[in-house]
């Protein structure tokens, strides 16, 4: 199984952080995975977040 490189929430969006929009690669979610909780950085909460499902399409891939 593959590895997940973990997304630093302090470089996340907003949007991201409300898992609007994939915390990997920055597209609005249609079907959406969990990746796990990280600590927001604005309000020190837990919060979940999403990335594309199955995976990222690539094209803003970093
Ligand atoms: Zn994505």
């Amino acid at each position: 199984m593959k590895t997940t490189v973990f997304p630093d929430p302090a470089r996340l969006t907003g949007d991201q952080l409300r898992g609007w929009a994939c915390a990997l690669c920055g597209a609005r979610l249609y079907r959406d995975r969990s990746l796990g909780l990280v600590p927001d950085p604005y309000t020190s909460e837990y919060v979940e977040l999403w990335a594309c499902a199955p995976r990222c399409s690539g094209r803003r891939a970093r």
